[in-house]
């Protein structure tokens, strides 16, 4: 029995794909599955250091600028090859724009089963794969046993712990494209939205404002509060829709989901459809002038205010704090 993990390239390893492998190799280990995993990155021996004692099998790569990192008709061919000769019967990936899509299309070529957006991962007894998917908004969760092979899972960047045995690496295949020259489309170009700021996807902790931000110029304190917390910045529909902020900031059913350590919810009401990319956060704060705001029935700590007291009282303390451990 083998299984893939594709570990999306964005210059680095990325959280979400340290997720997906390092909850997909537990779940290896369980049911002794021969591990590999696919780096579309470039160079494999970037990424090998942080690969040591993970049970991986085989890193497959391809030598230095041959394919280009973010093309997804340059990879799929591969991707698609290496399933069918290695008899893979499990590929995960990170639940990212990117995970998602190339799972998407592979799961179409090989005419696969594809559980997008899990939050679990595990097997039956006799090794069967098995996840964990919110449904109808966050609202149900849904065990789903994936008895077709191969089967396809998007995994959702969590809280997780790293489980290292010893500190073998894994070998390396290189592989090769036909004709890397004869690509339809090309990248010339990659604009991160949220410079200078932690990505959505990898932040152990997210700061987001809502329609309680009250304006498109009033955002710097959560900025400053991100700065304090090495958080990332999200949103909710309403500001998005108000042109508030960037789309790519915005959380829930139509925006992205996360699974932070620490989620701090500012000016958010609690919409179902916000709740649905945040639910599974570690720890939630929210922040909110109304005490009957739906979102107090799903926080852990819950401070009745407006943000602009509350938060910069919180930057304050925690730059006292930054002072004191000095
Ligand atoms: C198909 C569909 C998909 C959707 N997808 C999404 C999605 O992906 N993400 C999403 O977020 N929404 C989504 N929505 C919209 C969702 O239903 C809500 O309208 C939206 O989440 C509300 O945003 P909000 O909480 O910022 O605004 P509101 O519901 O207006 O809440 C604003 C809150 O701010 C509080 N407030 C105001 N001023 C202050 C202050 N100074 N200090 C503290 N608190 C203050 C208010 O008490 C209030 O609770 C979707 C809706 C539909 C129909």
């Amino acid at each position: 029995m083998r299984w893939l993990v594709l570990l999306e390239p964005r210059g680095e390893l990325t959280t979400g794909s340290l997720v997906a492998l390092a909850t997909t190799a537990r779940s290896a280990r369980l049911a002794g599955a021969e591990l590999h995993a696919l780096w579309t990155g470039g160079q494999a021996e970037d990424v090998m250091s942080r690969l040591r004692g993970l049970g991986i099998a085989t890193l497959h790569a391809a030598p230095a600028d041959h394919i280009p990192p973010l093309s997804h008709e340059a990879w799929l061919p591969l991707l698609t090859e290496l399933v069918k000769n290695l008899e893979i019967e499990l590929i995960v990936g990170p639940a990212s724009a990117l995970g998602k899509s190339w799972l998407a299309a592979l799961a179409a070529r090989l005419d696969a089963e594809l559980a997008q957006d899990c939050i679990a991962l595990g097997t039956t007894a006799n090794g069967t794969p098995l996840v964990r998917k919110p449904l109808y908004a966050g609202k149900l969760l849904a065990d789903l046993r994936l008895e077709r092979q191969p089967a396809l899972v998007t995994l959702r960047p969590a809280s997780f712990q790293i489980e290292r045995s010893g500190d073998a690496l894994p070998a390396i295949a290189y592989h090769t494209m036909k004709n890397p020259n004869n690509l339809r489309s090309s990248i010339k170009e990659v604009v991160k939205v949220s410079a200078g700021m932690a990505e959505l996807a990898d932040a152990r902790i997210v700061v987001s404002g809502g329609r309680g931000m009250g304006g498109a110029d009033h955002w710097a304190v959560l900025q400053e509060l991100c700065q304090e917390l090495g958080a990332a910045l999200g949103a909710s529909r309403a500001a998005v829709d108000a042109g508030w902020i960037h789309h790519a900031h915005q959380i829930g059913q139509t925006g992205k989901a996360v699974s932070p350590d620490l989620y701090i919810a500012c000016g958010i009401s609690g919409a179902v459809q916000h709740l649905a990319g945040m639910r599974s956060a570690h720890k939630v704060v929210a922040i909110n002038k109304d005490p009957t705001a739906e979102i107090f029935q799903h926080c852990d700590y819950g401070i009745v205010g407006d943000l602009f007291e509350v938060v910069p009282m919180l930057i304050q303390e925690l730059k006292a704090q930054r002072t004191q451990a000095a």
